[in-house]
């Protein structure tokens, strides 16, 4: 009943219809493609062309241009990558060079690439201490607020920040948005707008999921109970490579103590062991160094709360929640190197403060780069919002893995906690 026929390749097994075999000169259709692949592949390769934009550009502010440039994926061009990094670009630029690369951002604007434009405007605002007064005011005005991020408001003129807060009032589609770059903005004026808006919720406030003065959080601050802005993150922020100082001691990622996850039986890590002078903060405001104990497994699936004791050593919580997942994943979860990351160059603050950002996350101070929504824990004890200390991106350690593990603390209660998120 199988008129079937074996496919011409001798290394092949598989039988065809003999109508099949008419059409294919007698291979399978596995076969046919694969042969198809191979020759599509020798086009490719002996036809492509490679092209080095970059070739005898030494000014900064071309080479950027050209990094920012949209390309068509095009299999027959092999494009040459910048020799610098993008963000090290940003980095080198002169005040000169940053006007002339935000008065690129304006021409953008202008042409109606806005999306180019944003880009460059987030760039400059994480990575140069650029105004971007008239690029902020062209970006108002175009109307298209679907913003890429709205991080470049922190930076944004006293007008720009006033017709936000005229424009919040009656634009119900823009909203969320426009709350954002008000966070962003955080001004007195800010302050004092989220305050009453606290006290005295606007009728516009139904329109939302949350209360406007929560929107803080997303730009690294949170109205306090007298209605004054407090920081979450520090200001003093240093990038974490992979290349070992010159000064070790004061910072020290993923250490082992010894001790094992009551819940899940990992070996319990350090995450992060920082002076904490170097983030800014006293011996008075905290004696010894800061050290976060957590469980790399567990804090994937909860947030994992520490306290650190009067001798320095900081002590598993009681009412860390446990997670069935951690304890079935425990035993073959891929353990982060001890050790891999020291302390490098010193960066800004909004270094890594959007996820978009081309640049490597992991980083001690700084403002957090959120993969989600902006979570900052609350202290288990005061029950304070807790600030964030250091990031650990996993890519950073190894290209294949993905996910960041977040480091908050309470000065006052000297609490720690350890939080992950992923796309
Ligand atoms: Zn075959
Ligand atoms: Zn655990
Ligand atoms: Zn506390």
């Amino acid at each position: 009943m199988d008129d079937r026929i074996p496919c011409k390749n001798p290394q092949c097994a598989n039988r065809i219809l003999p109508a099949t075999a008419l059409r294919t000169e007698g291979f399978c259709m596995p076969c046919v493609n694969a042969r198809k692949r191979q020759e599509h592949d020798a086009f490719i390769k002996k036809n492509r062309k490679t092209i080095n934009v970059f070739d005898g550009i030494n000014d900064p502010v071309e080479m950027l241009k050209r990094v920012h440039a949209p390309r068509e994926p095009d299999p027959l061009i092999a494009w040459v990558p910048c020799p610098v990094p993008t963000d090290k670009l940003y980095q080198q630029l002169s005040a000169d060079e940053c006007l002339r690369m935000a008065g690129y951002a304006e021409e953008l604007f202008d042409s109606g690439s806005h999306d180019l434009a944003q880009e460059i405007c987030t760039c400059l605002a994480a990575f140069t201490e650029a105004r971007l007064d008239n690029g902020l005011r062209k970006w108002l005005h175009d109307g298209d607020l679907d913003f890429y991020s709205a991080l470049p408001f922190h930076r944004a003129p006293p007008d720009v920040r006033d017709e936000l807060l005229h424009r919040i009032e009656k634009d119900d589609e823009n909203r969320n948005v426009l709350l954002i770059a008000l966070a962003w903005i955080g001004d007195e004026v800010v302050v004092e707008h989220f305050k009453r808006w606290r006290e005295k919720p606007p009728s516009w406030c139904q329109t939302l999921y949350v209360p406007p003065h929560h929107y803080a959080h997303q730009a690294g601050w949170e109205l306090t109970e007298e209605g004054r802005r407090r920081d979450l993150y520090f200001r003093r922020c240093t990038h974490l490579v992979k290349q070992v100082p010159a000064e070790p001691g004061l910072f020290r990622a993923v250490t082992e103590p010894g001790t094992h996850c009551p819940h899940c039986a990992m070996p319990l890590i350090h995450l992060f062991d920082v002076a904490p002078a170097a983030v800014g903060l006293s011996n008075d405001e905290w004696p010894g160094h800061i050290r976060i104990l957590t469980c790399q497994c567990c804090t994937a699936y909860e947030t994992v709360y520490a306290k650190v004791d009067s001798h320095g050593q900081p002590q598993w919580l009681e009412q860390n929640v446990r997670s069935a997942l951690a304890s079935e994943n425990a035993a073959d979860w891929i353990r982060l190197p001890v050790e891999s990351l020291h302390l490098g160059e010193a960066r800004l603050p909004l270094f890594a403060a959007d996820p978009f950002l081309p640049t490597t996350f992991s980083q001690l101070g700084g403002h957090p780069a959120w993969v989600q929504d902006a979570e900052y824990p609350s202290c288990p004890e005061c029950a304070k919002t807790m600030m964030f200390l250091a990031q650990l991106s996993y890519e950073d350690i190894d290209e294949s893995a993905e996910g960041m593990l977040y480091g908050f603390i309470c000065p006052t209660c000297r609490t720690t906690a350890t939080s992950y998120q992923q796309t």
